[in-house]
């Protein structure tokens, strides 16, 4: 059995605390792999000032270019509308029937997990891995297994209120990640 960790998000954009926490997980639970996946539509988040999910897409391959056990998967931006874990897993499974999955959420994410779609179902389908993040980390019912990472105060948000502002955004994004938003002008930068 291949053990993959998916790591879902909007990626709008990709940055640092994404990368470490897909790097850790993978480590600490001796994964072959951790695939970054953007959403095409994201049921429970409004887009606001955001990339298209091409642009979310091309930014999280430019982000895991040169590391071996990272990827980005184009499985819900290829799909289109709006993109049900579940639904995707179901996907994924079908395809590669040997692969074990481990669904990859931030510490925001728990307490909510009870309003996913189908959630008692992909319960079943996947095993849920939780990261700390900075004043987040609620209880939830749910069997979670937790990963002690380093605790990264960086948010997509942040990003986006930084590159409208013109303030600096070095280290926090990857260079690569950071040249495609000024050549896109995405995010206020043109
Ligand atoms: P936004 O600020 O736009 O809401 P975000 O920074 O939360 O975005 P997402 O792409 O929505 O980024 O996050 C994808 C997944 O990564 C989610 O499970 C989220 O909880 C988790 N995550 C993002 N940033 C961090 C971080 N710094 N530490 C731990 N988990 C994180």
């Amino acid at each position: 059995m291949r053990r993959v960790g998916i790591l879902g998000g909007t990626f709008n954009p990709p940055h640092i605390g994404h990368l470490i926490m897909a790097s850790e997980v993978r480590e600490q639970l001796n994964l072959d792999e951790v695939r970054l996946m953007p959403t095409a539509i994201p049921p429970h988040k409004q887009l606001s000032d955001t990339a298209t999910p091409c642009q979310r897409l091309e930014m999280t391959e430019r982000a895991v270019k040169g590391n071996n056990y990272l990827s980005s998967c184009d499985e819900e931006v290829h799909f289109g509308g709006v993109s049900f874990t579940f639904d995707t897993m179901q996907r994924l499974l079908a395809k590669e029937p040997d692969t074990e999955f481990y669904f990859i959420i931030g510490g925001d994410m728990v307490d909510s997990l009870h309003t996913w779609h189908k959630i008692d179902e992909l319960i079943k389908l996947v095993r849920f891995v939780g990261v700390h993040r900075p004043g987040t980390l609620r209880k939830t019912d749910y069997q979670i297994q937790y990963i002690d990472t380093p605790l990264i105060d960086v948010s997509s948000t942040l990003l986006r209120n930084k590159y409208a502002s013109g303030k600096t955004t070095v280290y926090l994004v990857p260079d690569s990640v950071d040249r495609y938003i000024r050549q896109e002008g995405l995010y206020g930068t043109c």
